[in-house]
């Protein structure tokens, strides 16, 4: 096999990147120079450390903060945005992001809805979630400590098959709900280039039914598999050239959450969903976020199609196969 070969960035089009790819990495910071200083496509998490490397970045780019006119934010999760809470002290660029996340940057405790906390309480019950201690749950107190999310004051937002302009590229807006309700990947269609954020990426993104689901995720996964891209940049990794198997790799690791439980589900006849999460997501914090999420975005894609059903309430409910 060998390492894989490193892939160029196309001219005109730099990143900042964090080294390792172990969660919470910060997310690559792209930029795109232009006659008036320069744009950026996400900001990276709220840590001061990744904040430091983003200033340093620039600095080894020849600019300031008070030279990026403009920010374009992929989805508003903490580290894609939460250094917004520095740079909005040092400079003022003009915020965009898609019309769907926005209410997001403005109270980023609204996370706790499209990252449906309210799930773990659901399916395990008020005791068990008690007895946890986790203080259950504040998704923006939860990063805290490891990938602070910040608000931030937005001045323009898009929406899908808008064109904005960055480092003299066209880039068509794309939403690709999922992972977040509002996720957008820029196109660059004569370029052939896809920013695909977290739809495609070295991290395998999480998705919940807010956000989207398992139903919305691959819904755009198809949608930009259609654009034929001749690149990918993510988020999280480096430049993809081979952008059809990502693609499906990525397809692929969605669907087999599904066959995993289809094959629980016919070994073992019906099971609550709590117990379908804890096989999934052994991990005694990981199975309250994001399992239960993914979990419970995958059983209604199922039901919808009629494979499985459930029944019962809460606590109580349970999965069968139909
Ligand atoms: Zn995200």
């Amino acid at each position: 096999m060998g390492r894989p070969r490193a892939v160029e960035l196309p001219e005109g089009i730099r990143v900042c990147r964090e080294e390792g790819h172990k969660w919470p990495a910060s997310a690559n910071v792209y930029l795109f120079r232009d006659d008036r200083g320069g744009a950026l496509f996400d900001v990276g998490c709220g840590r001061p450390d990744s904040y430091r490397d983003l200033v340093d970045f620039l600095e080894s780019e020849g600019l300031g903060l008070s030279d990026i006119h403009t920010v374009v934010l992929s989805h508003a999760h903490p580290d894609h945005m939460g250094a917004m809470r520095f740079i909005e002290k040092e400079a003022s660029p003009e915020v965009v992001i898609s019309s769907v996340d926005r209410p997001l940057a403005d109270d980023p405790r609204r996370l706790n809805y499209t990252f449906d906390m309210g799930l773990a309480r659901h399916y395990f019950g008020e005791e068990l979630i008690e007895s946890m201690g986790l203080g259950f749950f504040d998704i923006v107190d939860y990063f805290e400590g490891m990938c602070p999310m910040s608000g931030a004051a937005v001045h323009r937002t898009v929406e899908d098959g808008d064109v904005l302009e960055l480092g003299g590229r066209r880039f068509r807006v794309v939403l690709t709900p999922g992972h977040a309700p509002g996720h957008i990947a820029l196109w660059d269609e004569e370029g052939g280039v896809l920013l695909s954020s977290d739809l495609v990426g070295q991290i395998a993104a999480w998705y919940s039914p807010s956000s989207g689901g398992a139903a919305g995720f691959l819904d755009s996964l198809e949608r930009v598999e259609r654009l034929e891209p001749r690149l990918i940049l993510p988020a999280h990794g480096g430049p993809i050239a081979d952008t059809a198997a990502a693609i499906r790799r990525t397809r692929r690791r969605i669907l087999a959450v599904e066959e995993r439980i289809e094959r629980m589900l016919s070994r073992e006849g019906p099971l609550r969903v709590s117990e379908i999460c804890g096989r999934l997501f052994p991990h005694p914090v990981i199975r309250f976020f994001p399992g239960i999420q993914i979990v419970d975005s995958h059983l209604r894609r199922m039901s919808a199609d009629g494979r499985v059903v459930l029944e019962g309430e809460g606590p109580e409910c349970a999965a069968r196969l139909t």
